[in-house]
């Protein structure tokens, strides 16, 4: 916890307060889930409900920060608080960054966890959802054209912080529960992630990686994991949009606040718009993307995925462009191997801005 941090980044590493329209007093507590990686999770005390919107990493010192921030947000709040007195672990999503820390939770408190069904077994049964999705990627891949001797290195990386997870038994599920609890809404937005959810209360919303301030969320290819990719979530955000209504202010699970969630809305889907533009004309002109490339010197380009190292934004449009060349609308044949993207056309220029994150 750096409640004493000088950088000029302190704000947004301190334990905040909020309040919504009917009196939900709510804890913004700072973990640093992973080395310079910042997730934030969230206290919320609220008739009877002491509630945690997801836990971290369990990682690094995403543990301590936990603790640190209970004990913050309690004198802050006026309410000792400590993993002892949560009612409720509500979780958005299954990325390790927002459920890591249930390992380190389970062990010292009794409330009750919640997921949503399609993210349950990323909890439950961990190392078998790991191993499955890891051989997925390895396929994915190999398609993609990224040479045998990389593709460990990206298993790797996937897994990294991954497999120190203890699993732990899950309470209950969303869709079973009828998508509430108490006072807390849930919507399922799929896309980021198979059972990714945002959670309303009063006029708060709790965005979990589905709507940030700052980032567009990455998205997996759903022949890696069902219920994912860039279809569910634009469809996902297109319902948010309706369902969400009137919220007054939305909390993610990075970045600061939204105050205007429609606006934050509208940028992103132009942001994928305007990344997905120059592939689509590719597509549509059927001319080699190499010679499209050329001649449209300065396209914008994709930048997802440079959470990879400093490179992977060229595997994600490789993929990209497989997906273009192999619909049976443009062709039959697999592309070849002259087909394939130079590494040098695509570079991620503002890395830390609005590129992905480690999730
Ligand atoms: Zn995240
Ligand atoms: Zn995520």
């Amino acid at each position: 916890m750096t409640r004493h941090s000088a950088s000029p980044h302190a704000e947004r590493r301190q334990v905040r307060v909020f309040e919504s329209d009917v009196g939900a007093r709510v804890a913004r507590l700072p973990l640093q889930a992973f080395p310079d990686f910042w997730v934030y999770a969230y206290l919320v005390l609220v008739e009877d409900y002491r509630v945690l919107i997801d836990c971290g990493s369990g990682f690094h010192h995403s543990n301590a920060d936990l603790e640190a921030g209970l004990q913050i947000a309690g004198e802050m709040l006026g309410v000792p608080l400590s993993p002892s007195a949560l009612t409720h672990i509500l979780i958005t999503h299954g990325h390790i960054d927002h459920f890591g820390g249930l390992s380190y939770l389970r062990e010292r408190s009794s409330a009750r966890i919640g997921v949503h069904e399609l993210d349950l077994h990323t909890l439950t049964h961990t190392e078998e959802r790991l191993n499955l999705v890891a051989r997925r990627l390895h396929t994915f891949f190999a398609e993609a054209g990224v040479s045998p001797e990389h593709i460990p290195q990206f298993i790797a990386t996937y897994k990294l912080g991954k497999l120190d997870y203890q699993p732990v038994t899950v309470d209950f599920t969303y869709e079973a529960a009828g998508m509430s609890l108490g006072p807390f809404k849930m919507l399922h937005t799929p896309g980021h992630c198979a059972g990714h959810v945002v959670i309303r209360l009063h006029d708060l919303l709790f965005s979990g990686d589905q709507v940030l301030s700052e980032i567009t969320p990455h998205q997996s290819p759903e022949q890696v994991h069902p219920y994912t990719g860039l279809r569910h979530y634009l469809d996902a955000l297109k319902t948010l949009k309706h369902w969400a209504g009137d919220v007054r202010l939305t909390l993610g699970g990075h970045n600061p606040p939204i105050e205007n969630l429609p606006a934050r809305i509208a940028a992103i889907q132009q942001a994928h718009q305007n990344a997905w533009t120059p592939y689509s004309r590719c597509w549509k002109s059927r001319i080699p993307w190499p010679r499209f490339r050329k001649r449209s010197s300065g396209a914008p380009m994709v930048t997802t995925s440079c959470w990879l190292w400093k490179r992977p934004a060229r595997t994600w449009s490789i993929s990209i462009r497989w997906d273009c060349w192999r619909s049976p609308t443009r062709t039959n044949s697999p592309p070849t191997a002259s087909d394939r993207l130079p590494s040098a056309t695509v570079a991620c220029p503002r890395p830390n801005d609005h590129c992905d994150q480690p999730d």
